[in-house]
């Protein structure tokens, strides 16, 4: 099966060669036919899957095929809108637009907050015919009257399981009551919950259903594996795992911005350079860090869930939990990032005492015990047994880092490198209770 069988343009057919697509992944070959025969879609499907070619090929075909309909008045009719949650996804969404569409006349833009407004209503001002937004700037300039929504056509609702939790629905909803009631809708979800089956059914008429495997977090490529750890102690044990193998491009992830922040200055502190991505940052700040850690020149990014989700970073050697996610599901968004496409990786996962219960969740999810990793010298709690270091030699105290600034008397020295494998329990995939009694919603987009 390739793209042209799909029923694409050859316009569109040759940008996705040009980006070296070959051939359409699952989600792909089942969501272009469908968004192509004029279907609503409920489509399941993660990051890392090919969801965003997904609908913005059969989107640009459809809008390129009726490009007559385009109105050619100056202000701008805006015949699809793409909405994400965060900036980075709205960002990212926009340029893969840019990209797939760059043989058609079609003109994309994307908005969002945390940056001036003003560029953003002349631009508006122009011709429009995608726009990529994130809801709350959307609705700015709705307020400030300087968007028009009458003419879309298209509406994608990319990720709407975390605009869900990201406290959107009222912003959805407001924007939904502003579209013309004639139009194509796509919803995208990557973890299903009551409150999606609610916006689907009064949204949706009847849609199109897919659902693709979700990335098997268990694959051969990634060894997860746990420290047990005093919850004091864990930002020395990073600071030793990431100079002892001397680490790069290390993604570790914080459940709050203050701890991510405070990470950022405690790794300073043990001279290893590290950048936080999270809401209260500037949208300068969040670009520029994101930059350096993709060319490579930022060792360690700290992030917390939503600012890393949907972030096309991928095939990292080396993903760190410093908190465990309150929500199972994010254990799993985190470490598709290591070892895909073949490419080997390493989820190393820092556990407390006070976050046991959150890892059983985990477990419990993944269907799989996680071996327990020990460095002596770092609090591992009595009932895990440290095994036998394996080789002396390689650990002796001239190859220690230097002491770290704490009152602690010992040095991290040894690494065991033998995992201890645990019992096999568990059977439940999903959680399906409502998001909303699982996450702490929290809202970033502004
Ligand atoms: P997404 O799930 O949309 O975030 O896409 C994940 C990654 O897969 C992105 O880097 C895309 O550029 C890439 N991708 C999308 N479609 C294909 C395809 N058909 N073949 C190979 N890579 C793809």
């Amino acid at each position: 099966m390739s793209f042209s069988h799909l029923g694409l343009s050859p316009e569109i057919i040759r940008a996705v060669t040009e980006r070296g697509y070959t051939k359409p992944t699952p989600i792909q070959m089942q969501a272009i036919p469908a968004v192509l025969s004029g279907s609503d879609l409920l489509a399941g499907a993660q990051t890392g899957t090919g969801k965003t070619a997904s609908f913005t090929l059969p989107l640009l075909h459809r809008l390129s095929e009726n490009s007559v309909k385009s109105t050619s008045n100056k202000s701008s009719a805006i015949r699809a809108l793409i909405l994400t949650p965060t900036r980075e996804l709205a960002a990212q969404v926009e340029e893969s637009v840019r990209d797939y569409g760059k043989y058609l006349k079609l003109n994309p833009m994307v908005m969002f907050g945390g940056v001036s407004i003003n560029p953003q209503k002349r631009l508006l001002q122009g011709r429009v015919d995608i726009l990529v937004a994130t809801p709350g700037r959307l609705l700015d300039h709705v307020h400030q009257g300087t968007v028009n929504l009458s003419q879309v056509e298209i509406l994608v609702l990319d990720e709407a399981d975390r605009m869900l939790d990201m406290g959107f629905i009222r912003d959805i909803r407001r924007i939904l009551s502003l579209l013309p009631k004639q139009r194509q809708n796509l919803l995208f979800f990557a973890t299903f919950s009551d409150k999606i089956k609610e916006l689907a059914t009064g949204l949706l008429d009847r849609p199109k259903m897919i659902e693709v495997a979700r990335r098997n977090v268990t694959a051969e490529t990634v060894a997860q594996k746990i420290y047990k750890v005093e919850r004091d102690r864990k930002r020395q044990l990073l600071a030793h795992l990431i100079r002892k193998d001397n680490w790069y491009q290390v993604l570790v992830f914080t459940r709050t911005k203050y701890g991510a922040d405070r990470l950022v200055k405690q790794l300073a502190d043990e001279r290893i350079q590290a950048l936080a991505i999270h809401g209260n940052k500037s949208q300068s700040a969040r670009t520029h860090a994101l930059a350096k850690f993709k060319n490579g020149s930022l060792q360690v990014l700290v992030a917390t869930d939503i600012a890393a989700r949907g972030l096309d970073i991928s095939e990292l050697p080396h993903v760190v939990n410093f908190d465990l996610p309150n929500v199972p599901e994010d254990y799993v968004h985190r470490i598709g990032r290591t070892g895909r496409a073949g490419a080997s990786g390493e989820a190393i996962s820092l556990v407390s005492v006070d976050e046991y219960h959150l890892l059983a969740d985990i477990e419990k999810l993944i269907e799989k015990r996680l071996p327990v990793e020990v460095v002596t010298n770092f609090g591992v709690t009595s009932h895990t047994k440290p095994e036998p270091i394996a080789d002396e030699r390689k650990h002796t105290p001239k190859d220690s880092p230097r002491p770290p600034r704490s009152n602690t008397k010992s040095l991290p020295q040894k690494s065991a490198k033998k995992s201890t494998p645990r019992r096999v329990t568990g059977s439940k995939k999903f959680d399906a209770r409502p998001s909303s009694s699982r996450r702490g919603a929290k809202r970033s987009d502004r």
